[in-house]
């Protein structure tokens, strides 16, 4: 019996690569209005900050998403005056939250589960302020019992602890935790592993209706997973009252 649902929120909760791009684009021309510093070159030096902050956090914590430091390593690299890091950050998140609006179908999704007495909950790799930030731009903050943030457990997913601090705030069984996610490895096989109902949110090449493969639920629509989810659990009610 299904308990608890928890939400990968980039890319499931919202597109991120929409917003990303938008964002992106603030980023790159402030570059090149305040910085003096070409798109072209902009861009590879951005990749070359990922890198060296990937190397120095060791890659498997929430600290390598921080574009505080991104930005403040970036400028370390380029030898220009710090005091522009604050300013990046606070410009990719603001446009990239400006530009993010919730997921076909998600807010039905999440009113329904909650109505139908489900603890839902959001699994999410990133430090916890811009998360809220973008839960909260999204509306969806109210109708969420839990947050697990990547900066919480100290790790990524699709590790091991990460699962089991969701499965500890769901409340109860991992079997009876379903997570929803559009990263097959991380989501998907995380979830797996760690013995709860996992799903694969595809928007863009996902099957028409709800689909289970291999142990794996497939949907392209957030509400059609909420309809799927709450046929599932009126079924089960129907057991129960016949026995
Ligand atoms: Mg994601």
């Amino acid at each position: 019996m299904i308990q608890a649902v928890i939400f990968d929120i980039d890319n499931t909760l919202y597109d991120y690569d929409a917003a990303h791009a938008v964002a992106f684009q603030a980023l790159t021309e402030y570059a090149q209005h305040t910085l003096g510093v070409d798109p072209e070159t902009f861009e590879a030096l951005h990749q070359r900050a990922n890198q060296l902050l990937q190397a120095r956090t060791g890659g498997d914590c929430a600290a390598i998403h921080n574009r505080l430091l991104r930005y403040q390593i970036l400028l370390e690299e380029l030898g220009q005056p710090i005091l522009h890091a604050p300013v990046m950050e606070r410009l990719y998140w603001n446009t990239l939250i400006d530009a993010a609006v919730p997921s076909p179908g998600a807010l039905v999704c999440l009113e329904q589960l909650r109505q139908a007495g489900l603890r839902l909950g959001v699994g999410t790799d990133m430090t916890a302020d811009w998360q809220y930030a973008k839960l909260e731009r999204l509306n969806l903050l109210p109708l969420l019992d839990f947050v697990v943030t990547s900066e919480e457990v100290t790790q990524e997913k699709p590790g091991a602890r990460f699962f089991q601090l969701c499965r500890e705030k769901a409340g109860c069984p991992a079997s009876a935790c379903v997570f929803v996610g559009d990263n097959r490895s991380k989501d998907v096989e995380g979830a797996k592993r760690a013995g709860m109902r996992p799903v694969w949110y595809r928007p863009h090449s996902g099957p028409d209706a709800p689909l289970l493969v291999d142990g794996v639920l497939e949907v392209r629509r957030l509400d059609s997973l909420s309809d799927y989810l709450l046929s599932l659990l009126g079924a089960n009610h129907e057991k129960e009252d016949v026995s």
